[in-house]
């Protein structure tokens, strides 16, 4: 192979192959795609990157992206704040809010409990989770994780705490299909998994 002997251009292909569903032959592509960008674009390219990762954190509150102390949805005085749905991560907040029939507040796990990946409760954003229950703002906790395995038990644990403090724990009804994921339902689905949600 001739990029075996470049080393610079190894180095890259490895780099985008580390990317998620980005195999040897994508990243090789993507590696010789670079190569024949401009000084200019190149600049664009990793500057976007530099930016991304240096502004974007989470929100103090609901764990979301953002590039401000609180997320848009967290700040919003409109927004049914004794309402928060539990999602496994930011891309569901925007599947979510997509179907426009929710109001309320969110909050992103950044993944789900599963031992067979080694990621228990303390790598998950529960604590902020439990945080948010003291001023019994929160009335009613949405699980809206994936109907996975790990998506249920992530549920069910979530909900064996949350109840003993008083907080009324659902789950959304089940048009997404077991093993599917919310991020793919369509909007109809999902606000219809919305309005049937039961309590847990
Ligand atoms: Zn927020």
């Amino acid at each position: 192979m001739a990029d075996y002997h470049l080393a610079p251009l190894s180095k890259l292909v490895e780099q985008f192959e580390r990317l998620p569903g980005i195999g040897y032959k994508s990243a090789q592509r993507l590696a010789y795609h670079v190569l024949g960008l401009s000084e200019e674009e190149v600049k664009q390219f990793t500057g976007a990157i530099l930016e991304a990762h240096e502004k974007i954190h989470t929100c103090r509150i609901c764990c979301n992206l953002t590039d401000q102390e609180l997320c848009p949805i967290c700040r919003n005085p409109a927004r049914d704040h004794s309402l928060v749905c539990v999602v496994e991560n930011p891309r569901d907040v925007v599947a979510m809010e997509r179907t426009r029939d929710y109001g309320g507040t969110y909050h992103v796990l950044h993944g789900v409990i599963s031992p067979l990946n080694g990621i228990g409760p303390d790598q998950l954003r529960i604590k902020e989770l439990l945080n948010r229950m003291r001023d019994h703002t929160v009335k009613e906790v949405i699980m809206a994780t994936n109907p996975t395995v790990e998506g249920e038990a992530t549920a069910m644990y979530l909900s064996r705490l949350l109840k003993p403090l008083g907080v009324k724990v659902t789950r959304l009804a089940y048009g997404i299909p077991v093993g599917g994921d919310l991020e793919y339902a369509d909007e109809v689905t999902l606000s219809k998994a919305l309005e049937g949600r039961s309590e847990l």
